[in-house]
Parts: C-alpha cells; structure tokens; sequence
C-alpha cells in the first residue's frame, strides 16, 4: 500500500502503516451456501495505519458503512457475559447519575436491547439507534424503543427537536465503528442533556498490540483507540474525560466517562493512564513498529500446529463464528480443507459459510454431535464461558485451541 488517506481525527497527512492484511472478505459477511464464491471485488483492502501527530490508530481505507451493516447478524444477548457484564454497568449509572422516570438513556448501536433493557425494567425511559432492521426489530419485540437508523449528526438533531436528549448515552463498542468520527461526535454533543453523561466502551489499542489480537481488525472497526487519541478527539467537541475504568471484556477495553466541559470533575484515574500511555510509548510509531512481524509468526506457528493435527489423523472444527473469526481464517489462510464446521449459538447464522473460506456454520451442539478432536477457539475473548458451556465435549476427551497471543490447549 502505497498511499493512505489523511487522518480521520486530526487531517494530518499520511499517516504511517502499521500491518497490512491484504484485500480480505467483510468479516460479517456470512455467505449463503447455494451463493457463487465471493468474486475478488467483494474483498476490500485492509491496512491499519498510525497518526504520529493525534496517536489514532485506523485503517487506511473504509468501506461504505450501508454495505457493511445491511446483513448484521451478531446478538449481544448470544453471550452470557455480556449481559452480565451491561447489568452491572447499567445498576452502577443509574446511581450514579440518580437516574428516576423522568430521565432519558440513549444508546447507539443498541443491538438487540441487551443493556437498555436494564434500565426499561427499573423503569427509567429509554430509547435505542440501531441500523440494522433485524435486530432493531428484535429490540422492539421485548419492548425497547428503538430508531431504526445510523446515528448521525442529523438524527441527533432530529431527536432534540423532538425533545430527546440524554441524561445518560451509551456508545459501547460502536465509536470505533463510524469512520465519519466527527459527525458522530457533533451527534452525541447535539442529543446529550446538559449534564448528561456519555459512556463509551472500545477496544483498547494496547491489547492489540500487546496481545496480537490482530483479528480485532476488521473493515467496520475504523479505529483502535487509546485514551490519548480518544480524549483528543471528544475534546474537539467540548467533552471532557472525567472517568475510565480498563475492561477485560473483548480482550481489553476502555471504558471512558465524558461530560461537558465544566459539567464534573476530573477524576484521578484519567490523569493516570494518559501518563501511562505516554511512557509506554503509544504516543510514537515505535510502539507498532514489531506487530505486523509478530503476527506473521504467530500465523506461522498456527498452521504449523493444525498441519501437525491433520496429519497426526485428528478432526479440527471451530467455535464461534464471529467476524475476529472471518479474519483469522482468511489471514492466515485456514479453511475448510482443515477446518470441518464452525459451531456457533445464534441461529441466524446456522446454514450459512464463514466469509471467503466458505467453511459451514453450524450449531453449537454439532460439537458433542460430531466429536472432533480439536475445537480452534475463535472467539478467545468469551474463552473462559465456551469452555464452561462446553464441558460435556471436554469431559468426552475434546480440546479447544486457543490460537492467540500464543497457541495453547485447553486441557
Ligand atoms: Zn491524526
């Protein structure tokens, strides 16, 4: 890759590249099985780059957010932890922030109503933004109010003309995904109350590359943030950082509290991680420099493992077919000559093929059904609950391989 677009935080030209992956399928692309092989132009080019003068991680060419949202079919409710996870986050606002009937929460990419829900049944009103119609719809079938668009500027401004504002607006897992940054952040300045409080949940730029969770790269996640890059950007917008909390889920993730300037305080753990980002080094190009090398080997390692299985007469299947999936499979070149089925709980995807390998996705009991030797842990950052819910298989003499930062057998 030759040339990449200016900085989508700062304009700044040309930022510098961090790994390229190639031209790969849409990770949530999951195909029909009676459907042609994807042609070459439905793979896109698939690079991260680093902007050395705002420190924002991102990929270097997008694609239009319409045709990588049309089809979603991911549930948050499809894991236990999530849910668990949101309860506790939703219980601790609502405190917090003395949330009663007459305040608002609003949520962007609300996905199927998994965290609102919380507060609908505390009776604290709600509403939802969710593109996807499917699982917008599947939101107001459990009685969450939901808008069935992609959040913007303009919608923000529609909702306030209406009276909607937020006391409390939860972006989790979804700034990471609007390579129009900008407009989104105009939005969530536009649609939050005056001393309402945004909580925003994202990856965190320093478990990808600590951790080589490279397959956390995916055309729809624009940017790898860290607090540095992120609370330079809502400062653009007049929201300061007043709070953030480090997350185990997804492999590591930023929780960060911002209101208005002037609205709170700065609390101590924000001046804490920035200095720590900084003598980490996340601030300079450096920091990056080994983790396109590093993930070479780590594919290296892999297949040599699974070549090793195959010939030893072993059966390999998957779990979890989720798009860190998609992309460690094409990456890496793993496909259904060594791979029989992904096994997955959400029956939308049942019957279909995991993007560009085409491998067939198929229940999540098909592993007792079918037995085989070794189960590659696709999704490793819900690890420790597969293995829980699969313990009948492990019991049968069934092993998971966990394929990152190292692979390693589980037993
Ligand atoms: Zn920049």
């Amino acid at each position: 890759m030759e040339k990449t677009s200016p900085c989508r935080g700062c304009g700044a030209a040309e930022p510098d590249l961090v790994i390229d992956l190639g031209r790969q399928p849409l990770a949530n692309a999951y195909t029909e099985p009676d459907s042609a092989p994807e042609p070459p132009t439905a793979c896109f080019p698939l690079a991260v780059v680093f902007c050395p003068e705002c420190a924002l991680v991102q990929i270097a060419e997008t694609v239009d957010p319409a045709q990588l949202f049309a089809d979603y079919v991911y549930l948050s409710s499809s894991s236990d932890a999530f849910v668990a996870h949101a309860g506790a986050l939703a219980d601790a606002l609502i405190g917090q922030m003395s949330l009663t009937a007459a305040s608002r929460v609003m949520e962007i990419g609300s996905n199927d109503g998994y965290l609102l829900e919380h507060y609908h049944r505390q009776g604290i009103p709600v509403l939802g933004i969710e593109p996807a119609a499917t699982i917008a719809r599947i939101a107001e079938d459990r009685g969450i109010a939901t808008v069935n668009e992609f959040f913007s500027a303009d919608l923000a401004r529609r909702l306030r003309d209406h009276g909607l504002t937020a006391d409390v607006l939860h972006a989790n897992n979804v700034l990471a995904h609007l390579p129009d940054i900008h407009d989104a952040l105009r939005g969530i300045e536009t649609v939050l109350s005056p001393s309402g409080r945004l909580v925003v949940e994202t990856p965190y730029v320093r478990a990808l590359v600590d951790h080589l969770e490279f397959d956390t790269i995916y055309h729809e996640h624009v940017f790898y943030y860290s607090l540095s890059s992120l609370a330079g950007l809502l400062a653009q917008h007049d929201l300061v950082v007043v709070d953030v909390e480090r997350l185990a889920v997804h492999g590591g993730s930023l929780r960060v509290h911002a209101q208005r300037a002037g609205v709170a305080q700065e609390g101590p753990r924000v001046a804490e991680l920035l200095a720590e980002e900084k003598d980490a080094g996340l601030l300079d190009l450096a920091y990056y420099e080994q983790f396109a090398s590093s993930v070479a080997a780590l594919g290296e390692r892999l297949r040599g493992c699974l070549a090793a299985l195959r010939t030893e007469g072993h059966r390999v299947a998957a779990y979890g077919a989720a798009a860190k999936g998609t992309v460690l499979l094409n990456a890496f070149g793993i496909g259904a000559g060594v791979i029989e089925f992904v096994a997955d709980r959400n029956p939308l995807k049942h019957g279909r093929l995991m993007p560009g390998v085409r491998i067939p996705i198929r229940p999540a009991e098909a592993i007792l059904d079918e037995m085989p030797d070794v189960v590659l842990l696709l999704v490793w950052n819900f690890a420790a609950e597969v293995v829980e819910q699969q313990q009948a298989y492990i019991d049968r003499g069934g092993r998971f391989l966990v394929p990152l930062p190292e692979p390693r057998f589980i037993p």
